[in-house]
């Protein structure tokens, strides 16, 4: 084939990998369409690699080979981590992708230099500046997570003074660097500054949102992409860094918006610390706990059940059982729906997508604006390994740290049980004034097997009993708990 063919086949795959990017992020907005997406973007990721190989200025495929074969064997167990390690994984996903950008930039700016023109320089600074700081900040994002790093915020005065100017610092010798190319010696020292500012940036920042800083994170691993796409003149590089960059940057504001926090607040404002203090006082509340014959009773006489899932369900792995719940009161008929928090679990999304591993239907999934109206006319909520998302001090309590943080209004419903292992508090550190209401019924243990024995006494007990609940850690007498909902 020759030069011009062989360019032209190579813009066809380009234009079809871009379109399919697009199509991909489009699909993965709804569950429905979700897996499509997926397959969409890893043919549109094969297009674009088949493409560029075909690049007649490839003179030796051995080293490409030599990659190919390192980054499956890097990125198959990367593929393999269980659901709840996704977020460090992704982590460091952005990790290896910023340091490609890095390299590139790096390998490009000795390539051209001394006559590299003004505006490339300006893109070439900005993507290794940005490439290096989402490298050194991804990898300790992802030690915080993976506990390898202490997940607390590592703080000093004058800490955000320092982390700023040491900013400033690397965006002035990307502009002297622009306005003389040749001062070749201060590319390095920039890309070593961004390398700092990147480990700086992250470690003032507690564990509780990393997940929000990796999408941010994300964002910047986009934008440094879709500048190595302007130094390369690759226009599926620009696409894609930017749908990159422009998503992860919408995320970041869903997610910081449900939990009610700005990004300075996140950047800035060392949320770890506030942990620590509110925890205090959460014991030696009186509670009440039923066992799962009485939770089994009371769901078989209910006519509408919200199951609100949450973080514990992901550890548990309950999901199934859930299903079988699901199907269990819906044979019954019980209408049971499941109410989703946008930052329920420990990623965006995460509920969605373990609901629907366990085949529950789309339609049965709804979003927290819509579900919070119906909360007063639900007989029972269950909460199953869910805490903060559904912690009223976050309506009523301007002191608590989640002041301001939409919730899903779970003390609305007539009935409350709650399925989690002790009264320990959530990824926030806070005690939930949920668990002491008198309409609510603690069920102690792990959410896969509590949900194993309540489907079991629906399907193979009695489960039409009257309930009593009985108090726990005051050592108070039992009490009835009588629930009567009226059938429909
Ligand atoms: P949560 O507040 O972290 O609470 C999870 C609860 O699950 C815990 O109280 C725990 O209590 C229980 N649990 C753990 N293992 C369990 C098991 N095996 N069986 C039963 N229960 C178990 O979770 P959430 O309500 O889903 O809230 C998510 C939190 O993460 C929010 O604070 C949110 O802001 C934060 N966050 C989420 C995202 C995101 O993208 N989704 C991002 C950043 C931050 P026990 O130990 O007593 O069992």
């Amino acid at each position: 084939m020759n030069f011009a063919a062989n360019d032209q086949v190579i813009q066809v795959f380009y234009l079809a990998a871009s379109a399919l990017f697009i199509l991909a992020l489009k699909w993965m907005s709804s569950p429905a369409t979700a897996e499509r997406g997926v397959r969409a973007g890893e043919i549109g990721m094969v297009l674009a690699i088949g493409g560029t190989l075909l690049n007649h200025g490839i003179v030796d495929y051995k080293w490409i080979a030599i990659a190919v074969v390192l980054g499956t064997v890097i990125g198959i167990p990367l593929g393999l981590v269980r659901m709840t390690a996704v977020p460090q994984r992704t982590a460091l996903s952005h990790a290896f992708g910023a340091l490609c950008v890095t390299l590139v930039g790096i390998s490009d700016f000795y390539l051209r230099t001394p006559n590299v023109p003004r505006f490339t320089m300006a893109v070439l600074s900005l993507e290794v500046i940005l490439g290096a700081l989402t490298f050194t900040g991804s990898l300790m994002a992802a030690g915080k997570l993976q506990e390898i790093l202490p997940q607390r915020p590592l703080t000093y005065t004058g800490q955000n003074v320092v982390n700023l100017s040491l900013l400033a610092v690397a965006i002035v010798l990307a502009v002297y660097l622009v306005l003389h190319p040749w001062a070749t010696h201060l590319f390095l020292p920039m890309v070593g500054i961004a390398l700092v500012f990147g480990v700086l940036l992250v470690i003032p920042i507690g564990g509780a949102d990393m997940p929000t800083v990796i999408s941010l994170l994300n964002s910047y691993a986009g934008l440094s992409a879709a500048a190595m796409g302007f130094v390369l003149n690759s226009k599926l590089l620009i696409i894609a860094g930017a749908l990159d960059g422009s998503s992860g940057f919408i995320l970041s504001v869903i997610m910081s918006k449900a939990m009610n926090r700005s990004f300075t607040n996140i950047l800035f404002g060392a949320f770890g610390k506030v942990q620590v203090t509110a925890t205090a006082g959460a014991q030696a509340k009186p509670v009440r706990s039923a066992t799962a014959e009485e939770a089994a009773a009371i769901l078989a006489a209910a006519n509408t059940v919200v199951v609100v899932p949450g973080y514990g369900m992901a550890v548990a792995q309950a999901q199934h059982k859930v299903r079988e719940l699901y199907d269990a009161l819906t044979r019954r008929g019980v209408d049971v729906r499941f109410a989703i928090h946008p930052v329920a679990g420990r990623m965006p999304g995460h509920m969605n997508v373990l609901l629907a591993e366990a085949n529950i239907p789309y339609d049965r999934l709804i979003e927290m604006d819509d579900i919070n109206a119906e909360f007063p006319q639900t007989d029972v909520a269950l909460v199953v390994g869910a805490n903060d998302v559904t912690n009223p001090a976050a309506r009523t309590d301007p002191a608590s740290p989640i002041y301001g943080m939409p919730i899903l209004d779970v003390d609305k419903a007539r009935t409350v049980m709650v399925i989690k292992r002790s009264m320990s508090p959530g990824f926030a550190g806070i005690d939930n004034p949920l668990y002491y209401l008198e309409k609510t019924l603690m069920l102690f243990g792990d959410a896969k097997s509590f949900m194993n024995d309540i489907v079991h006494e629906l399907t193979d007990g009695k489960s039409g009993v009257v309930v009593s609940g009985r108090f726990v850690s005051n050592g108070q007498s039992p009490r009835v708990a009588a629930t009567d909902f009226e059938r429909t």
